[in-house]
């Protein structure tokens, strides 16, 4: 290099670093990891296919992972979170109740060390806070999005960004499953597969029934208008998108079209500068399937414990509508649980689901659909799919001990347990 060339590289360098404009580093895609780029088709064995790396997909991929399955997460986006980071919603709740921890386990540990490598701060949950958002944990949505893929790749979990399944086949010992992304096309052959698309979409794709309201909750845009938004930190600003339906991307399209335009029109009449944005709506509810059990609104303020429960769940009853949403708490001592059987579609085999779409009425799925319960209900779906897969047989019929015990050796809290 030339002398001349050097000298400006420093200047430039000390330039930027002077200014605070930028940190002189770089990073480079290892040969090894480096894909062959002139292949566009490509195909994979797995013992667990995740399918949606939001909340409730990345504990489930993790813990699969974890339990020595050879696992493949494919992510229609371009990052792990979902919701939680993609939409922005970065306050995971309810992990307590009335006092003491009740859902815990590999989602429990991302928030956790998120929360440390972010100097956060963590609620006491020996206390019982006057309003339940007081116990949400604040994260840093763009820390928690990178620890995860740590956690994937410490886990063994291969992932596949931007591909989604076009078509699912039923084989004799599991399924072939058709994916494409840009530029590429896969074929998956597994023996399992977690839907956690948040609407069940490959439960759709096989034509299985499914459940949806005429008229759902709204979406919401999350953004800041005036003054900086510190990750972990802050409240965040949300703007209601009424209508807005992720059932395929012509409607995404529309809801983050409208939910930006509004945006726009509050930064012309507040004339404030617009200081942070969400890359999409967040969606509340879309399609939840009809499992082997469908939670009622009953079961769920009830605090039913199912015989095949496989964790917890903490919320107040919360259906947002277009005036508000009007939080109904629920009666001192009472935790709900989700079954097992709640994360599996009726008549199905070799096939669960985690997350919001899980088997329950709408009522109940307001209080559900919570991010501690989707990482709870991912975790549980994660075991059970990678103990059916080394015993050749379908999660219902893996027997419920060996789910509890698994999941116990990798912190879950199990209902029942002191
Ligand atoms: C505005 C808003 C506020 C909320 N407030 C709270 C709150 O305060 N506290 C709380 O705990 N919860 C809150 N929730 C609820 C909670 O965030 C969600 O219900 C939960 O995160 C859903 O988790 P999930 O895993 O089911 O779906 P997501 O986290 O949405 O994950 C689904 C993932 O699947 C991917 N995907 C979808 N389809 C495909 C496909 N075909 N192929 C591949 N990938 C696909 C998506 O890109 C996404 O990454 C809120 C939700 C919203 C929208």
């Amino acid at each position: 290099m030339n002398s001349t060339r050097r000298n400006f590289i420093q200047s430039s360098v000390i330039g930027t670093a002077g200014l605070g404009l930028g940190i002189a580093s770089t990073t480079e895609v290892s040969a090894a990891n480096r894909p062959e780029t002139v292949e566009p088709e490509t195909s994979v064995d797995v013992e667990v296919l995740v399918v949606g790396g939001g909340t409730a997909g990345t504990i489930a991929a993790i813990q699969a992972g974890r339990a020595g399955a050879r696992v493949l997460l494919l992510e229609r986006n371009s990052q792990l979170g979902g919701t939680m980071t993609t939409g922005g919603v970065a306050f995971p709740g309810l992990f307590d109740a009335w006092g003491k921890q009740v859902i815990a386990g590999i989602g429990w540990e991302l928030v956790k060390e998120c929360v440390a490598l972010d100097e956060g701060q963590l609620p006491d949950f020996a206390k019982v806070p006057q309003r339940h958002w007081h116990n949400q944990v604040y994260i840093n949505q763009f820390l928690y999005a990178i620890l995860a893929e740590e956690k994937c790749a410490d886990a063994g979990v291969e992932i596949a960004y931007y591909e989604f399944p076009q078509s699912v086949t039923k084989l004799d010992d599991g399924w072939q499953v058709d994916c494409v992304g840009f530029g590429t096309r896969r074929r998956v052959r597994c023996q399992q597969i977690i839907d956690c698309t948040g609407g069940a979409e490959v439960v759709g794709l096989l034509g299985l029934p499914r459940l949806r309201e005429q008229e759902r909750q709204p979406g919401s845009f999350l953004f800041m208008l005036g003054e900086a938004h510190e990750p972990g930190r802050n409240q965040i600003h949300r703007l209601y998108v009424h209508g807005a339906d992720s059932t395929n991307s012509r409607t995404a399209t529309v809801a983050n079209l409208t939910g930006r335009k509004s945006i726009l029109q509050k930064v012309r009449q507040e004339q404030k500068r617009l200081m942070h944005l969400q890359p999409e709506t967040g969606f509340r509810e879309s399609y939840r399937i009809e499992g082997e059990t469908l939670i009622t609104v009953g079961d769920y303020t009830s605090g039913r414990v199912f015989n095949d429960a496989i964790c917890y769940a903490f919320y107040p009853v919360d259906l947002h509508t277009k005036s508000g949403v009007k939080p109904q708490p629920l009666k001192p001592g009472k935790v709900p649980t989700i079954p097992l059987r709640a994360l599996v579609p009726k008549g199905s085999r070799n096939l669960m689901v985690a997350g919001r779409c899980v088997s329950s009425d709408r009522l109940a799925n307001s209080g559900l659909r919570v991010q501690a319960s989707c990482m709870g209900m991912g975790q549980a779906a994660g075991v059970a799919a990678a103990l059916a897969a080394k015993q050749a047989t379908t999660p219902l019929e893996v027997p419920l001990r060996e789910i509890h015990d698994l999941l116990r050796s990798h912190d879950a809290i199990i209902p029942g347990d002191a």
